[in-house]
């Protein structure tokens, strides 16, 4: 979470710890490349990091492994990609073994999509080419996309799984090194275009006219694209007009949210996915105590499983109440020290304090600011000055401004939430 992801996709997902004795961390990496790079540029973040998680200063080494290099699986042990040579850029731990076909529960709110992506995967290319798929977050564009990966992997057909703003960081790199034409061909490499959340490029000119180049080589050539976004297209003008003004759409498909038989139905579903015995009765009180995402709904479900097995008992109805009452009863906030709220985001967010009080513009350090901003306000009650003042010496329409954003963050930031819950839960006592 300290490097932006493309710098993680490129030197550190394919190292390994080899060794920890005497405090010295030897560290594993495919080639010499990878061991200049993260020498010079990651050094101290590996040092301090892997420093703080064992709580005592440690040396770091890098290592060049012959065997990393040769490592063509990904960690789920499937193989990355198909096609050797095509190098694959965010593959890890992709496709996803519980996003599957199988697995989506189908119902009227999401049946267009679901069938328009199993045409697609039945042949790639001929039917409905792109395939747009839009929802509001957690209904289920992403499983759909990995269910069309493992279609590829079946077939050895040589796909490529990117979000856009994985594609986005990638392509500015790109253009400062001058390696667009490097960046292009190896999108061009692929049969399969999976490109999730595409309403992360809105706006964003450059990027969309380089997507848009990919977009055509691929198309021109009978790949197949599927796009997913949380927007409508609708409401992102100038990727719709410029990918309509050359191709009819291919299709575009929504997903609402699902009907409480649904919810019930998938309920059911992941009941039997973990192996968890919980009647009907229960299952349709967590569905009704649930919003429409089922993301959420998975997450009320986990919590119940979680506290029955906390207390060694059966899932009952009494007992998933008490699982999602304490949910909407939070204990309250009892701390005034403004310190506290940066340590418990530090926890919650991993941005360090220098990183939270600083003002350097990364995005993960910006929505941690913002949450430690809100924190402040909404729960300690402090003056947005004195909350400028901790946060580095920041001016009040930026604390105001900080607080605002936080609502669009509960859409457009994974987690978000849940590691806000966490760090206030921390400062409950
Ligand atoms: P999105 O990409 O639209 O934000 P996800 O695909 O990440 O949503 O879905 C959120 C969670 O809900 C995932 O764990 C996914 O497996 C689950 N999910 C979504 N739709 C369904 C469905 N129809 N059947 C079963 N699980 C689903
Ligand atoms: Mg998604």
């Amino acid at each position: 979470m300290q490097l932006p992801s493309s710098a993680f996709a490129t030197w550190l997902k394919d190292t390994a710890g080899l060794a920890f004795a005497d405090d010295k961390l030897v560290v594993g990496v495919p080639n010499v490349f990878t061991s200049e790079w993260l020498e010079r540029r990651a050094y101290q973040l590996v040092q301090r990091t892997a420093s703080k998680i064992v709580g005592r200063p440690l040396d770091v080494v890098f290592r060049i492994e012959e065997s990393q290099a040769r490592r063509e699986t990904s960690p789920t042990g499937r193989p990355a990609t198909h096609r050797q040579g095509a190098a694959p850029m965010f593959q890890t731990g992709f496709p996803n073994r519980r996003y599957s076909f199988d697995s989506f529960v189908v119902g009227p709110s999401n049946d267009l999509s679901y069938n328009a992506a199993m045409a697609v995967a039945s042949s790639f290319g001929e039917h409905y080419n792109p395939l747009f798929i839009y929802s509001g977050v957690g209904l289920g564009k992403t499983h759909l996309l990995h269910a069309i990966a493992h279609r590829c992997v079946q077939q050895s057909i040589n796909y490529l799984y990117v979000t856009s703003e994985q594609f986005t960081n990638e392509f500015i790199t790109a253009i400062r090194r001058k390696s667009t034409e490097e960046f292009r061909s190896r999108y061009r490499s692929v049969d399969v275009l999976l490109m999730d959340d595409v309403q992360f490029m809105n706006g964003k000119e450059q990027t969309l006219e380089g997507f848009f180049h990919t977009f055509n080589d691929l198309h021109n050539t009978g790949r197949q694209i599927v796009l997913t976004s949380d927007k409508s297209p609708k409401t992102m003008p100038y990727l719709e007009e410029r990918i309509r003004s050359r191709y009819s759409w291919g299709l575009t498909t929504d997903i609402q949210a699902p009907s409480p038989e649904t919810k019930v139905a998938i309920l059911q579903t992941k009941a039997k996915e973990k192996n968890v015995a919980a009647g009907n009765e229960v299952l349709t009180y967590i569905a009704e105590r649930t919003g429409g995402s089922i993301r959420d709904l998975e997450g009320a479900f986990n919590r119940v499983a979680a506290t029955a097995q906390v207390a060694k008992g059966p899932i009952t109805l009494a007992l998933a109440r008490r699982a999602l009452e304490e949910r909407g009863g939070r204990r309250s906030v009892t701390t005034r020290s403004p310190e506290r709220v940066l340590e418990a985001i530090e926890g919650a967010f991993h941005v360090d304090q220098a990183s939270l009080t600083g003002s350097k513009r990364r995005r993960d350090f910006v929505v941690a600011r913002h949450a430690a901003m809100y924190i402040m306000r909404e729960h300690l009650k402090l003056s947005v000055s004195e909350i400028g003042r901790v946060m580095g010496g920041k001016n009040h329409a930026t604390v105001i401004h900080g607080i605002k954003r936080v609502n669009d963050y509960l859409e457009s930031v994974d987690g978000f939430k849940a590691k806000v819950d966490a760090a206030t839960d921390q400062l409950a006592s």
